[in-house]
């Protein structure tokens, strides 16, 4: 019998798949999208089959080890899609189904070296070493800590020894069970102290003002360990506040599944004229195709989505539906499980691994029908698919950030178009590119009021050139307009919502004397200035230093912290609006699992006045008494050195102005600015998305970006700054001239630095190709294979269809 071979693909940045030989005894089971477990160099992995009845390879193939599942995990049509993205993406076929796959599926072994007493006294060198090393840990370790405590690789070494017989290798297989253990979680005690409280209470001890302020800031309850990490303090801070009974600790079991509360049923809901019609034309969208359901904030998009999946569900297929990560909170979720109790199967970055890889399973096999999640959850394996639903499909996080570097958006067309599900994208703010491609092909539905004849709210630009300001506020611009606005919804029992997209005390500290702005050294920023613990910190690399008396360059003693952050409004806020309880979300208050959703809670609660933060307090938020929206500087995002810039703004813009004035009390919106007569500004006071879309499309043809053409992003990244620009320069040529020989009509612009020059030490260099989806795409398949792994140091990163070129 001649054997036979299977290519399988591994979580690793291969160019290609390796082939193995298929024992007769898993001839049965090693099948396209089946789970092996294959030995790569010393090591055992889990891999996929990815094919069967390959040519065998040149060199002898080792064997598949063991199939540890009973069927194929993956079912033909993702095996399908992962083909597809292979494609169009040009990522290695391994990564791009370890994205696909949740984390607990993937592994691989862990080798643990044994001594035995037997030879000891044949060995000497380095040998000898490890035997000592390994008695002192009680006669076993795994190889990576022996390879650690060395620092080098001791397979040479281990081959020896095991050779004489001195020492034992055990395989320990991949785990595919995560675990969850008990966390000690601090919480804090009743309502959290008022800024002028703190301030007393905490004169004279500024660690358990830092550890206090971190706890509150995370909502008021976090796992110890990672609070002191955040604060840098030991533990005898929190023990003070515990004494005080400020604080209170407990051990908390395994977290309980945050989406799995009871399920309130929905009352049902009437469909207005709009809604039902809206409803009636996605129902008639052909299978495959995708439709916009362009409906203003609060037009009652949700309803008509869940409806849209009942029809699917009564025609007896299962849905997908995509929320911004930010919005996947109990809220969201419990709309859909009210609808379909039972039904409903979240994945979420927050569960367990374990959680995670049990909502799959159940999907998998049919006993829920409808995936919830973010970005990943496209690749939910939901049987017989009829309908993915994109909300808020302008979202830059349905982007991933790493190989593969891909759109759901765009995996989502393209899994429609294989299992004939129809793809609805949702948003009061469309992406250039789904405007131009819905409205091309004449699917464009809309909602164009909100529900309950509510209007949307006024919205006010103020000029920051003009307006009087209030004075002595420090850094921030602040109108008397915007002070005396919040000064009367606090007065009548409302809430605030005030947007500062810049976190940390002051983007930057510069010198007065010779203009010096302090910078890491380790990419090319500036570090903001952070307050409670003060310190200069980056956020890219998350470098800190001292906050500086004296300038570095000229030693100036006069240093201005320049740009006021949300740690800045806050402080602010809280001393002109004494009383006020505030709470502020940006991305150092939500770092612990929840903490965002515990912020949103209180405010629906009623326990927060003024709710201030970065764009995370843009999104998703409905709450009937927030009627006022305030833009604290709506500049900060409209001149980055990037072509989606107004876009971003705009879209940023408008949906926080959304959030006001979704209850019967109504609501109003001021927007301070710098440049009032920018489109962005001036269409989103308007809530006219389409003539700020009419708008910016024109100014996209030249020099044309999308949707006119579409990009492919290089990076290259590298230590040595010389070695990264000569590769640049050689892949620059190297690209001309396979667009010269195949006469492909692509531009290729570049190289140059990119705008942020350096990132983690590593210098940062790229290039752009414009040309058609066509071209970019052929472009690909002859490149990407090259350009995989790393050469002399320098790594190239692909990026098609980027959302940003910084
Ligand atoms: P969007 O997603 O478009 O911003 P939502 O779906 O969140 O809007 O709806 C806004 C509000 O209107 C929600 O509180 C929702 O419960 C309510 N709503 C939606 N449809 C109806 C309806 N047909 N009748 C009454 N209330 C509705
Ligand atoms: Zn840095």
């Amino acid at each position: 019998m001649t054997d036979r071979f299977a290519q399988v693909a591994l979580p690793l940045p291969l160019p290609d798949p390796y082939t193995y030989r298929i024992p007769v005894s898993l001839a049965d089971r090693a099948l396209p999208g089946a789970r092996v477990v294959v030995p790569v160099r010393r090591q055992e992995w889990i891999g996929m089959v990815t094919a069967v009845d390959v040519p065998a390879p040149a060199m002898t193939a080792r064997d598949i080890l063991a199939t540890p599942d009973a069927g194929t995990v993956l079912p033909p049509t993702l095996l399908d899609l992962a083909g597809q993205m292979v494609r169009y993406y040009g990522a290695p076929v391994g990564m791009v189904l370890r994205a696909m796959l949740p984390a607990a599926l993937w592994g691989h072994s862990t080798l643990a070296l044994h001594v035995r007493d037997a030879g000891r006294q044949r060995v000497g060198g380095t040998a000898e070493q490890l035997l000592d090393w390994l008695a002192a840990r009680g006669g076993s370790a795994s190889v990576a800590a022996a390879a650690k405590a060395f620092r080098r690789p001791v397979w040479d070494v281990v081959d020896r020894l095991q050779r004489v017989g001195a020492l034992d290798v055990e395989i320990i297989p991949p785990d595919t069970d995560a675990a969850t253990a008990t966390t000690r979680v601090a919480q804090i005690e009743g309502t959290p102290l008022s800024l002028l409280e703190r301030d007393q209470r905490f004169g004279r001890a500024p660690k358990q003002r830092s550890v206090y302020q971190a706890l509150e800031e995370r909502g008021g309850r976090a796992p110890v360990r990672e609070l002191l990490d955040a604060v840098g303090a030991g533990p005898g801070p929190l023990r003070s506040l515990q004494a005080a009974g400020l604080v209170t600790i407990v051990d908390l079991e395994s977290p309980r599944d945050p989406f799995g509360g009871a399920v309130v049923p929905a009352s049902p809901v009437v469909l207005t004229a709009d809604q039902q019609a809206a409803l009636d034309a996605l129902a008639a969208l052909p299978r495959g195709e995708a439709a916009l359901l362009f409906g203003v904030t609060g037009s009652g998009k949700t309803q008509v989505y869940l409806e849209r999946i009942k029809v699917a569900l009564a025609d007896g297929r299962g849905a997908i539906v995509l929320v911004p990560e930010i919005s996947l909170t109990p809220q969201t979720v419990g709309r859909v499980r009210a609808m379909f109790p039972d039904q409903v199967a979240v994945l979420h970055s927050a569960l367990s691994d374990g959680e995670r890889a049990d909502a799959w399973r159940a999907l998998r096999r049919g006993d829920r029908r409808i995936a919830v999640g973010a970005r990943s959850a496209v690749f939910a394996p939901v049987k017989e698919l009829g309908i993915i639903v994109i909300d808020e499909e302008h979202e830059t996080s349905y982007k991933n950030s790493e190989t593969p570097r891909y759109h759901a958006r765009e995996v989502a067309a393209m899994r429609a178009r294989l299992e004939g599900a129809s793809l609805i994208l949702g948003t009061a703010t469309p992406s250039l590119e789904t405007w131009t491609r819905t409205a091309r092909a004449g699917r464009v539905v809309r909602l164009p009021h909100r529900v309950a004849a509510r209007p949307l709210p006024p919205v006010e630009v103020l000029d920051l050139r003009q307006e009087p300001q209030v004075v002595g506020v420090g850094g921030l611009p602040w109108t008397q307009r915007l002070d005396d606005a919040i000064t009367a919804t606090l007065g009548a029992g409302n809430q605030v919502l005030l947007l500062l997209n810049r976190r940390g005390w002051a983007a930057y500290v510069q010198c007065t004397a010779c203009g010096t702005v302090l910078e890491c050294p380790n990419c090319s920023i500036s570090l903001t200035v952070h307050r409670h613990p003060d310190r200069m910190r980056c956020h890219y690399c998350d470098y800190q230093a001292d906050v500086p008396q004296t300038c570095g360059a000229c030693g100036g003693v006069t240093t201005r912290a320049v740009g006021a952050g949300t740690q800045q409004l806050e402080r602010l806020v809280a001393e002109r609006f004494a009383g006020a309880r505030v709470a502020r979300m940006d991305l150092d208050t939500t770092g612990s699992k929840w903490s965002h959703h515990r912020i949103l809670e209180r405010v629906e609660r009623g326990e927060v006045d003024v709710l201030l933060g970065t764009q995370m307090i843009a999104k998703g938020i409905d709450f009937p008494n927030v009627t006022l929206v305030g833009v604290v500087d709506a500049d900060t995002s409209l001149h980055l050195p990037d072509f989606r810039s107004a876009e971003r703004t705009f879209q940023l813009v408008a949906q926080v102005a959304g959030r006001a004035g979704r209850g019967p009390k109504g609501g109003r919106v001021l927007v301070q600015t710098r440049q009032p007569d920018h489109p962005a500004l001036v269409f989103a006071a308007q809530h006219d998305a389409e003539a700020f879309l009419a708008v910016e499309t024109e100014l996209r043809r030249a020099p044309a970006y999308p949707p006119h053409i579409a990009l492919v992003h290089l990076v290259l990244t590298g230590a040595d700054n010389l070695a990264v620009t000569q590769r640049a320069a050689a892949l620059a040529d190297w690209c001309e001239r396979i667009i010269t020989r195949s006469g492909l009509p692509l531009i290729v612009v570049g190289p140059a630095p990119c705008p942020i020059e350096r990132i983690k030490d590593r210098w940062r260099v790229h290039l752009i190709l414009k040309g058609s989806p066509q071209a970019l795409g052929r472009w690909i398949r002859t490149a990407a294979a090259r350009l995989a792994l790393p050469r002399g140091g320098v790594r190239i990163s692909i990026d098609r269809d980027p959302v940003s070129l910084m």
